[in-house]
């Protein structure tokens, strides 16, 4: 039985693990933290995240749990519209539709799939051996070692020593939950040097996040007043959203991406995968959605072929160009959108968005999202 061991179980661990145990390989996934759950309260699936979890076998759960977005848009901070996408078109041309969904129900649907003794909670990894040893862990053997271990990986700190290191966009997220009151979209609203975007869940439920310009790892004293204040002139409900949230649910997080592309995903038997090989930033929305495609070409390449060097290669020289492709898009998408604060930029930025109804936008989600993984077939053996 051939055998993995993977770095990290967030959201593109979880799905290759998944995916290798589901073609018969022995799996074991090593965290950092005690408990395995989600931070970042909610996640938007594109059409392309949800063929990767089909291909898991995951299709009709996520879709229970998720819920389809009826139309999504652009607005000012004043609430004027500047574009708008309909999601019954999306889902007519693409076959899918956009979901937003819990991230702890998404990881919860991904963690049940493993068995229970492949799961190593509590262990900060800083080394790991090609033989997929762990310091302190009595691990068998493995043929392949996985980083999934996030932006600050240790796996590519030791197997890419010269890799770019992560940068600071000058940007921090705060997201949260809360309930929601009237009929809304998925819609984000843009105004200098920061948005305010939300995505509606199921049962009733609303996931919401903004960014804007702050110093690297600052705190307010109270972030949830910081929030109040600051958005309390946005247009409605954005401010009663954040007052609806638990100030105790709020989460904040500086947004960094990985600050150049790496010239390969594989080192050897050492394969990267997720926001490890390359943390963009959330501007399309797209690092969980790429973190499971890769999952997914991961683990059919190594169903596919029998010698491990034929799927890594094929991994890499499948994921290494559209992921660095959509990492680049996803950062200009953010500098030349919500992060622009000069008021002449941001009334040209305004102006074209309203005139030129999003033709730039529509050609890079319909290219990113119609990806469709090959070699599923593996997977379904
Ligand atoms: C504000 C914001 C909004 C976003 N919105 C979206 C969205 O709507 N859609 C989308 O697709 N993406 C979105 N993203 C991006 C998405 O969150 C990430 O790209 C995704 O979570 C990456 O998954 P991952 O599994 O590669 O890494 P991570 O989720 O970072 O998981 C890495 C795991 O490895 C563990 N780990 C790290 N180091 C070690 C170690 N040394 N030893 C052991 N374990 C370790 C960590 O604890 C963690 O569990 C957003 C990001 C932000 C900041």
């Amino acid at each position: 039985m051939r055998s993995a061991t993977v770095i990290g179980a967030g959201i593109g661990g979880l799905a290759a693990a998944v995916g290798l145990h589901r073609t018969g390989w022995r799996v074991a996934v090593v965290e950092q933290a005690a408990e395995i759950s989600a931070i970042g309260a909610g996640i938007t699936l594109w059409p392309n995240a949800l063929r990767a979890l089909e291909a898991l076998g995951f299709g009709a759960r996520v879709r229970e749990l998720g819920k389809p977005q009826e139309s999504a848009g652009v607005r000012t901070s004043s609430g004027r519209w500047l574009g708008r996408l309909d999601g019954a078109l999306i889902e007519r041309k693409l076959g899918r539709p956009m979901l937003g969904v819990r991230r702890a129900q998404l990881h919860q649907l991904l963690l049940a799939a493993l068995p229970a003794d492949s799961l190593h909670t509590g262990v900060r990894v800083t080394a790991v051996g090609r033989d997929g040893s762990v310091p302190g862990l009595d691990l068998p053997p493995a043929d392949l070692v996985i980083g999934a271990d996030g932006i600050n990986s240790q796996v590519r700190a030791q197997y890419w020593p010269g890799a770019p290191i992560p940068r600071y966009t000058g940007f921090a997220a705060w997201r949260g939950i809360c309930e929601r009151r009237e009929h809304t979209d998925i819609a984000v609203s843009w105004g200098r040097g920061a948005e305010f975007g939300v995505v509606p869940l199921v049962d009733g439920q609303l996931y919401w996040y903004t960014a804007m310009s702050a110093p690297e790892d600052a705190r307010n004293p109270d972030e949830h007043a910081f929030l109040q204040e600051r958005l309390g002139s946005w247009h409605s409900p954005i401010p009663q959203l954040i007052d609806a949230t638990p100030p105790e649910s709020l989460l904040r997080n500086d947004i960094r991406y990985l600050g150049g592309p790496l010239e390969s995903y594989v080192d050897g038997n050492v394969a990267l995968l997720g926001d490890a090989a390359h943390a963009m930033t959330p501007h399309l929305g797209q690092g969980g959605c790429q973190a499971l495609e890769d999952a997914v070409v991961l683990a059919a390449s190594c169903a596919r072929y029998e010698d491990l060097t034929d799927a890594l290669a094929h991994y890499d020289a499948e994921r290494r160009p559209r992921t660095q492709q959509i990492a680049r898009a996803s950062y200009l998408a953010g500098r030349f959108g919500p992060f622009l604060a000069n008021p002449v930029a941001v009334a040209l930025r305004d102006t074209a968005a309203r005139l030129a109804p999003s033709g730039a936008a529509i050609k890079t989600f319909m290219w990113v999202s119609s990806w469709t993984p090959s070699l599923v077939e593996g997977l379904r053996a």
